[in-house]
């Protein structure tokens, strides 16, 4: 299996996104408050309770991530609506794009059970959350 090559040995007249798998087309990200109080570490927990969302801090910045892909990303990894594509897709170069990220961020929370430990770290017993469990057996 052939490696990608890395970014700089790629070269100036070729289009770097013809190596990717359209990385920047697989997710979204909203930037979100920096949550101070429980409730706000509570709507983080919803958030990640829903499939595909995640929350990351970079450069002290919090952000809700989504990983979806555009509806409009085709089968060959091109945009299927280049013509008509939103500005922040038109605004987005390679030179400064996520080719060779790995995902890495300051902090990165994948589930709400993990807010739930890092409020309690941060709040103290005040972040502590209710257990998710009821205390019966939901019936469908
Ligand atoms: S802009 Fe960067 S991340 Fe997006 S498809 Fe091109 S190389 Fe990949
Ligand atoms: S509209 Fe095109 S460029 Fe923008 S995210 Fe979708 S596939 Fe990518």
């Amino acid at each position: 299996m052939s490696r990608r090559p890395r970014r700089e040995e790629i070269q100036e007249n070729v289009n770097l996104c013809e190596y990717c798998s359209a990385k920047c087309c697989r997710y979204f990200a909203l930037p979100i408050d920096t949550p101070k109080e429980p409730r706000d570490y509570d709507h983080m927990r919803w958030f990640l309770l829903h499939e595909h969302a995640t929350v990351f801090v970079e450069e002290g910045e919090w952000f809700l991530l989504v990983h979806t892909d555009c509806n409009f990303l085709r089968k060959d990894n091109l945009c299927g609506i280049y013509e008509v594509r939103p500005n922040i897709c038109r605004k987005y170069t390679t030179a400064k794009c996520e080719y060779e990220d790995h995902w890495v961020y300051e902090k990165y929370f994948e589930t709400s059970e993990q807010v739930s430990e890092y409020a309690e770290v941060v709040l103290g017993s005040q972040g502590r959350q209710k257990s998710l469990r009821t205390a019966k057996p939901l019936t469908p």
